[in-house]
């Protein structure tokens, strides 16, 4: 069919859509914005710290010491934080997704396991308020990134941390970091960085890179280039003011040698880490968890519950074509079921006539059994009376043949 020829023109006139995107804004503003991180790693490596730093807030209050192992829970726990935060007008709804206890057991080999269970829960919440009829009021609990605290061991990757990578790398936007960096010095950071990243890559884990789109401007480019450097990001976290040795009050570590600087690019990657998750790519991490992550779970849970998943059985139609369409159908499956009524009709008539033709051979045969019988009768008896007029007796042959053929003649 040949489609409708498009016109195009070029208008020139101003009507108004160059407002278009200030509408989405001013929308966006008015509704707000909800953002879940989650933060993984072994206590002790400055998670509640860099939160708290980022998001500057104290989300974390201070944390009691870390209690004697005997007293530690015996699995990895979930807690979640949330916190309406604005700044310049807009509100942002930060949850952060703790998870206590991972790595801190003798034994970490299924410390991934609840973290995943919980992410994936997030998940089929998230399904359950598609699939209800008023959606307008759906909340967006799905974890949007998840912050891996590296130890800086300096070495390379641990076998905890591969394995946890590995098991979420699917289900959730991962964003590698390295805990404490101050403890180690810029060439330990960078060789660090060198063999975590070869881990990674030699595993096939995926972590969260933002991407890069078509006809990006030389600015926006060199930012992402510069972000992208960074990864795995190396962190120092302080909420405490220090003074600098020329008098600067600054957010940092003070040692005996001197101040580290937390928004400080030339001392660690927390500028970095900060400007990706939250100035440029949290639009990013938020559409990648929708439409790569939760997407992949969805088609992999609806197959699983054998969901077909044909594009075609869920095209739009309008309901009139709808309801042509069912009656249609119904009219197929009535016709169906005629033919079939009509053959098991026809099938049964046939075995009927079979039935009677055999015993119409039968009644026939046995006809002429009995008159194959009588004539043989009438002859025996027709030579009986001849030998009776003959006078000579009958043998007991010939007594019991015509006893026996005159049976076989009055059997039923
Ligand atoms: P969490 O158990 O992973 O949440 O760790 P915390 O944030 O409670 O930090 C544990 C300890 O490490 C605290 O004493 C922090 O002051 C300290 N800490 C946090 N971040 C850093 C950091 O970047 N460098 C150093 N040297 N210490 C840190």
């Amino acid at each position: 069919m040949a489609s409708d020829p498009v016109v195009r023109k070029k208008l020139t006139g101003y009507v108004g859509f160059a407002n278009l995107p200030n509408q989405v804004h001013r929308k966006s503003v008015r509704k707000g914005f909800q953002f879940t991180a989650m933060v993984v790693g072994e206590s002790g490596l400055g998670k509640s710290t860099l939160v708290n730093t980022l998001f500057n807030t104290t989300l974390y209050p201070p944390r009691d010491p870390i209690p004697p192992s005997a007293e530690r829970p015996q699995t990895v726990a979930i807690q979640s934080i949330s916190a309406d935060i604005e700044e310049n007008g807009v509100r942002l709804r930060l949850t952060v997704v703790d998870t206590p206890g991972f790595g801190d057991f003798v034994n970490n080999d299924d410390s991934w396991k609840p973290i995943l269970e919980d992410i994936e829960s997030r998940f089929d919440a998230y399904l359950e308020q598609e699939n209800r009829i008023n959606r307008q009021k759906t909340v967006d609990n799905r974890v949007h990134a998840c912050l891996y605290f590296i130890q800086p061991t300096g070495h390379s990757l641990k076998q905890i941390d591969i394995e946890f990578m590995r098991r979420l790398h699917q289900k959730v936007n991962l964003i590698p970091i390295i805990a404490k960096a101050d403890t180690l010095t810029d060439e330990e950071v960078h060789s660090f960085k060198q063999r975590v990243l070869s881990d990674i890559h030699f595993h096939n884990i995926q972590i969260f890179q933002a991407p890069v789109y078509e006809n990006e401007d030389e600015e926006t480019l060199g930012e992402h280039e510069e972000i992208a450097s960074k990864i795995p990001f190396a962190v120092v976290g302080s909420n405490q003011e220090v003074v600098t040795p020329d008098g600067r009050a600054v957010r940092g570590r003070a040692y005996p040698w001197g101040v580290i600087e937390v928004d400080n690019e030339e001392h660690c990657d927390f500028v970095k880490l900060r400007q990706m998750l939250v100035r440029t790519y949290m639009e990013e991490l938020r559409e990648r968890t929708d439409q790569v992550l939760y997407e992949n779970w969805r088609t992999e849970k609806l197959v699983s519950l054998g969901v077909p998943q044909d594009s075609s059985v869920f095209k739009e139609t309008n309901p009139a074509q709808r309801v042509a369409e069912e009656r249609a159908l119904h009219e197929q499956k009535l016709g169906k079921m005629e033919i079939e009524m009509k053959m098991v009709f026809q099938q049964k008539v046939q075995e009927k006539e079979a039935k009677l033709k055999q015993s119409e051979e039968e009644l026939y045969a046995r006809h002429r059994d009995m008159r194959d019988a009588l004539e043989k009768q009438r002859s025996e008896l027709e030579d009986k009376r001849r030998r009776l007029e003959g006078g000579r007796p009958l043998t007991p042959t010939e007594k019991t043949a015509t006893k026996n053929t005159t049976r076989r003649f009055l059997r039923p």
